[in-house]
């Protein structure tokens, strides 16, 4: 709240979302009280968070085919545009698109209008393409996904934490503070700034981290080293993983992923003998055709040495974008509906057209998945009309040439931006509309922890909130929305109740008062549920289950004409598809521009050398970017950060059939010196 001339809110950026305040002249200081951040660290993405809102290229009006527009004028249009569409092609013929960026209020009101102003089952988000992998392995073995199912501070008093796929020293640096006590063991193909910190860095060919898991695992059941009673005691399934493992035998993962016996060894050991230990997946072990695959396995392995549901030991997920976990919570995800339900749920779909005042069977069931919806946009039988919120699909989607081409076929295409996106700039139709300190919300940050962002600044004129926007298209096409934040967390908050993700004790006032409040909360008198899994698993039984998986090839390997593996992720100065840090002059200045990293090795064999442009092309596309020669990645391959055009050109759509997970992690590319 406002501390006379501060207020307290917390980080536009990414899922850890530090405690800030805002001063005077939207001067940035990091706040002590939120654990996240408690050492009063903050990112130089955080400490810079103020340009945002003053930056120059802020849109003030709606845009309508590139002319500026009156509101009302604009709202007519694409309600009227919406109508016809609808009329004559039917309600799935329009598309909602949203962002693991977007408050839960948003979220939860996307997912409203989407359904029951627009009747569509059209409607993902961009957080599919972030960890939905590891949310259906999570549901699977635990019957429930809070992505850290524990405080982040517990992290501190483990002797050993294994990060699958995870460069959190650069992603979200203050983490790193949660890391200092433990040693670290860092599975990833590139030394990154993250595996130079840690005790033992595993850097497995790109797409085996499966592999490699069950690797580990065969070698904790050979050395005896599985917790029998807890095995015994808290789970089920696990003689089928025993029986199913009998080929991962260590030389033949050693042959496949590239890493050595010994340091399989070393980890196990170390992980079987420390008190108290955690494993935690990221992006790189989560963005795979078999990402849920390779979830379930590292899962496997928490629950064989008896690590989820203990006090300092588990599993969990970095979940990456600012809201990616309420984001997932609240409705905007193609298959479910507010309180983590299932939108093919009976009981679910009652009890949420009860709070929303309609027939539980005029709700759509579920639509397509992100990479699928943005596929079928212009196709017979796909959406003709696209709205989007808080996401940049041309930058950030696999295959994003293709991806471009399929935007381009719309009908119609509006958006809600607060800058000229890449994507905005193909829309019919933008609305300028305000961004985080502008405006009061809920995020749910990694640990499931709600937390409320305080408005701490008047936005610019003529702009207005993404929920005013459906509000009044959802008023022209006969619905009412709330707009007001407070109101619409209330709705939520009964929508929510009963489910899997229940925030119906969750108050404003309480966020406020305890710091942020952990789901699930099923009472204003309910203390939240900092660590879920205690006494039980969310399962029938209570007991996590272990599924057996095997692995296979990445969906994409190397061949004669694509020789090398791509790999794709962040740099520290720049956030997501960088619509945001690409505009901040300092980010900028530290990470100017697109690069790939390159082995010395493979750059001498290429004759490529350091600063020269290189010319980067896979069977979907191709991207030019400056070479860096580096001996911390693989010499069979190179990495691209995916903050600009270019990367996502290449990377592959093959989907996780169980999440659709696009691979964005690892498909084969042609690396030349562009003459
Ligand atoms: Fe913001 Fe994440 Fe950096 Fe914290 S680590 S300041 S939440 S971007």
């Amino acid at each position: 709240m406002d501390d006379g001339v501060k207020t307290k809110t917390h980080c536009p950026y990414c899922a850890l979302q530090c405690g800030m305040e805002i001063g005077p002249e939207l001067a940035i200081q990091p706040r002590t009280d939120i654990p996240a951040n408690a050492s009063g660290a903050l990112c130089q993405k955080g400490w810079t968070a103020g340009e945002l809102l003053t930056n120059g290229e802020r849109l003030t009006t709606p845009l309508l085919h590139g002319e500026p527009a009156e509101w009302d004028v604009a709202l007519d249009y694409v309600a009227s545009r919406l109508s016809a569409i609808r009329a004559e092609h039917g309600p799935d013929a329009v598309a909602v698109f949203g962002g693991g960026g977007l408050t839960n209020e948003k979220a939860y009101t996307l997912g409203k209008f989407a359904r029951v102003a627009l009747g569509t089952s059209q409607i993902d988000y961009n957080g599919r393409f972030c960890m939905s992998s590891a949310a259906a392995a999570s549901i699977k073995a635990f019957g429930m996904d809070r992505g850290m199912p524990f405080p982040i501070t517990d992290l501190a008093e483990a002797d050993i934490v294994l990060l699958a796929g995870g460069n959190v020293a650069e992603t979200m640096p203050p983490f790193v503070r949660h890391l200092s006590g433990p040693r670290v063991i860092v599975i990833d193909p590139r030394r990154t700034q993250t595996a130079k910190l840690a005790w033992l860095h595993l850097q497995p060919t790109p797409g085996t981290d499966l592999a490699l898991a069950l690797g580990l695992l065969h070698m904790v059941i050979a050395e005896e080293l599985v917790d029998e009673e807890y095995v015994a005691a808290r789970t089920t399934g696990f003689d089928e993983v025993r029986t199913s493992l009998a080929a991962w035998w260590p030389e033949r993962v050693e042959r496949i992923t590239g890493v050595p016996v010994y340091r399989m060894r070393q980890a196990v050991r170390a992980m079987a003998a420390a008190r108290k230990a955690y494993i935690l997946t990221g992006r790189g072990a989560e963005q795979h055709a078999k990402g849920t695959d390779t979830v379930t396995a590292f899962i496997n392995l928490a629950l064989a040495l008896g690590l989820p549901g203990r006090h300092g030991s588990g599993y969990g997920c970095v979940t990456g974008q600012g809201n990616g976990q309420g984001g997932r919570e609240h409705g905007q995800k193609a298959d479910q509906l507010p309180g983590y339900r299932k939108i093919d749920d009976p009981a679910a779909r009652e009890h949420v057209a009860g709070v929303w005042g309609v027939p539980a069977e005029s709700l759509p069931g579920p639509g397509r998945s992100a990479y699928e919806l943005l596929d079928a946009l212009g196709t017979p039988g796909g959406p003709r009309a696209m709205l989007l919120f808080g996401s940049n699909p041309v930058i950030s989607a696999p295959a994003a040439e293709h991806v471009a081409e399929r935007i381009a076929s719309l009908d119609l295409l509006v958006t809600c931006d607060f800058v000229m996106s890449e994507t905005a700039a193909m829309a019919d139709v933008v609305f300028p509309v305000t961004q985080w300190a502008e405006e009061t919300g809920t995020m749910t940050n990694l640990e499931g922890r709600v937390l409320l962002r305080n408005r701490a600044a008047a936005p610019p004129e003529g702009v207005r909130s993404d929920l005013d926007v459906l509000a009044g298209l959802a008023e022209r096409l006969g619905h009412r929305l709330e707009t007001e934040p407070a109101a619409v967390f209330d709705e939520l908050r009964r929508a929510s109740k009963g489910g899997p993700a229940d925030y119906s004790g969750i108050t404003y006032e309480r966020i406020t008062e305890e710091k942020g409040v952990f789901w699930p909360c099923p009472s204003t008198e309910h203390p939240g549920t900092p660590r879920p899994f205690l006494d039980s698993f969310a399962t029938p039984d209570g007991r996590a289950r272990l599924v057996p998986v095997q692995h296979r090839p990445a969906a994409e390997e190397t061949d004669a004409d694509y020789p090398v593996y791509l790999s794709t992720g962040r740099v520290l100065a720049h956030y997501q598809s960088g619509a945001q840090t690409r505009r901040i002059a300092s980010l900028v200045k530290a990470a100017p521009e697109p690069y790939v990293e390159i082995h010395p090795d493979l750059a001498e064999q290429l004759d490529i050398a350091a600063g020269d442009v290189v010319r980067v092309s896979s069977r979907r596309g191709e991207a030019k970017a400056v070479a860096r020669i580096s001996d911390a990645i693989r010499r069979d391959t190179v990495f691209m950060p995916f903050h600009w055009e270019g990367a996502n050109r290449l990377t592959n759509p093959a989907l996780d059939p169980t999440s659709k997970m696009p691979e964005f992690k690892v498909c084969a590319v042609r690396v030349e010196r562009d003459s």
